[in-house]
């Protein structure tokens, strides 16, 4: 048998426009497929179950396409540094090949790994249309504002897709059985099946959406075919339109992108084909809407691994000195869902549900509890991580930096969402509220967005937690003392 090289899959869970594995089957050698668990992160408290099931059940659809192709998925459990060097050993693997992750805990886990190998380690940047130190200002810097990031994104050149189609083979199943065997002694722990959460003695929490990279390219064709078009106006939409809750006005494609079952190439040369179909320029605008989405996506990676010191305090150092209410009541009733706020509890009975919220509705739910609830923006950024099943370091770090007033390109800290007024503007008839919180079913559209001001309010219904006008000036204050005349 012709020793192998091996792709270490991670955030690429797919076959198609997969760069590093795509050099991989360019290398002429068969193809060893590996995935690496480590158990350190299934007992960790940090971990999400709705991300693990989201993440299994991807494991799951790419194994069974690497079986039609006659091989299939190794999956071994431990941790990747002490792991792969008895790999390569065990497998006389000639090169490992795998795609950048640009969070700093990979950077260091990663050097520190290639640094244990003695065979080449081919690396490639897949995760982003344009990686971290190809967009930069005049001077060679990071930008911290998005708008300038984007302008200058949009004229750097984009790699296209690849097709790795007839580019060579993986290791076909009776092969990797041979290679199994000569490999238990040093990896107890190998297997080629994917285990469900029940079979590592975890409990699902959450029913999560189908996860294959078949199903991720439907979403977005179905996406870019029509509803794209409408995507300027529908994406703040926060009732869904579909019975599965899955498509209110955007994508859904964040889980996808965050495992990538689908690359952002995919999607970035998806959509300039929508736009050259576009017709109208209306639609043409709608379609330029979304790729800026795209480019937040990548915006708030260059953050992270320009400026690593987000990951655990404000961009702004001085609001690391905020005086945060950080009630625990407060805290409890906004993960629950019970804040009286219809808008805020519907959304975070969503997150519940599903390991999922519209972009409009992260914004909301944000906004109230750093600024009505004047909480610190690391619990909601937390909070939010155990549950997404999109759930990103960069992203979600981005997303609550910017809704705390803390951020790059913050929202300045005095816009303060009015939960009210976003209701009646993002929910008009109410839907989504009623979706979502049962005990609201039969409130009259008038006092939908306020029940509050019912002569008698649903009695399952808890009473506002705070009163929004009063909070906001708490948090005008409490920023102000640190703010030194920001902004
Ligand atoms: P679409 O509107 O269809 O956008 C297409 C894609 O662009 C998304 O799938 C996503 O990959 C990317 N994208 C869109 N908006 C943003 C954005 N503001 N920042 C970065 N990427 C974006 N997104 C995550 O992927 N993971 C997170 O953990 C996350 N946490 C967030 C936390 C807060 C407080 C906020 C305000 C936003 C957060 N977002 C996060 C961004 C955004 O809300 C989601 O990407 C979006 O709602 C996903 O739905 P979609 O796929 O239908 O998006």
């Amino acid at each position: 048998m012709h020793p192998p090289v091996i792709h270490w899959f991670r955030r690429d869970l797919r076959l198609a426009d997969n760069l590093a594995l795509h050099a991989a089957l360019q290398s002429g050698a068969p193809v060893l497929p590996v995935f690496i668990l480590d158990p350190a992160i299934i007992v960790s408290p940090k971990i999400s179950l709705p991300r693990l099931s989201f993440l299994l059940a991807a494991l799951a659809a790419l194994d069974a396409d690497l079986r039609q192709q006659g091989s299939c998925l190794w999956l071994a459990y431990g941790n990747p540094s002490a792991l792969l060097p008895e790999l390569v050993r065990s497998t006389a693997a000639t090169a490992l090949y795998y795609n950048r992750d640009y969070s700093p805990f990979a950077l260091k886990r990663d050097a520190n790994i290639d640094s244990l190998l003695t065979i080449p380690v081919h690396i490639f940047d897949d995760a982003l249309l344009l990686p971290p130190g190809t967009v930069m200002t005049e001077a060679g810097k990071p930008f911290t504002v998005f708008t300038p990031f984007k302008r200058k994104w949009l004229t750097v050149r984009k790699q296209s897709v690849v097709d790795s189609a007839g580019q060579g083979a993986f290791i076909p199943l009776e092969d990797i059985d041979r290679i199994a065997v000569g490999a238990r002694h040093a990896i107890p722990d190998l297997s080629n099946s994917i285990p469900t959460l029940a079979d590592l003695g975890l409990p699902s929490t959450i029913a999560v959406p189908p996860a294959s990279a078949a199903v991720a390219l439907q979403r977005m064709d179905d996406f870019l075919s029509q509803r794209v078009y409408t995507y300027g106006e529908g994406r703040n939409r926060l009732a869904a339109l579909t019975a599965d809750d899955t498509y209110n006005g955007s994508s859904f494609l964040s889980p996808y992108l965050r495992f990538g079952l689908l690359s952002p190439r995919q999607a970035y040369w998806g959509a300039r084909t929508a736009y050259q179909n576009a017709g109208v320029a209306a639609a043409q605008s709608s379609v330029e809407t979304w790729v800026s989405e795209l480019v937040w996506r990548e915006f708030y990676m260059h953050i992270l691994y320009h400026f690593p010191h987000v990951a655990r305090g404000s961009f702004r150092p001085q609001y690391d000195n905020l005086a945060w209410y950080n009630s625990t009541d407060d805290i409890a009733a906004w993960k629950a869902g019970v804040t009286g706020y219809p808008v805020v509890d519907a959304a975070m009975r969503q997150l519940q549900a599903m390991g999922w919220m519209p972009n409009r509705a992260r914004m909301i739910v944000a906004s109230f509890l750093t600024k009505d609830l004047l909480i610190d923006w690391r619990v909601g950024e937390r909070h939010f991580m155990d549950w997404l099943i999109d759930g990103d370091p960069a992203a979600n770090n981005g997303g609550w930096q910017w809704s705390a007033g803390t951020g790059t390109d913050a929202q300045p800290y005095f816009r303060i969402f009015n939960p009210i007024s976003q209701s009646q503007k993002f929910d008009p008839d109410g839907l989504y509220l009623r979706r979502w919180l049962p005990e609201l079913r039969d409130v009259p559209d008038k006092y939908i967005h306020a029940p509050w001001e019912m002569s008698t309010p649903p009695a399952a219904y808890p009473r506002p937690i705070v009163n929004h006008a009063a909070a906001r000036q708490r948090t005008l204050d409490a920023f102000k003392a640190v703010g030194k005349g920001e902004p």
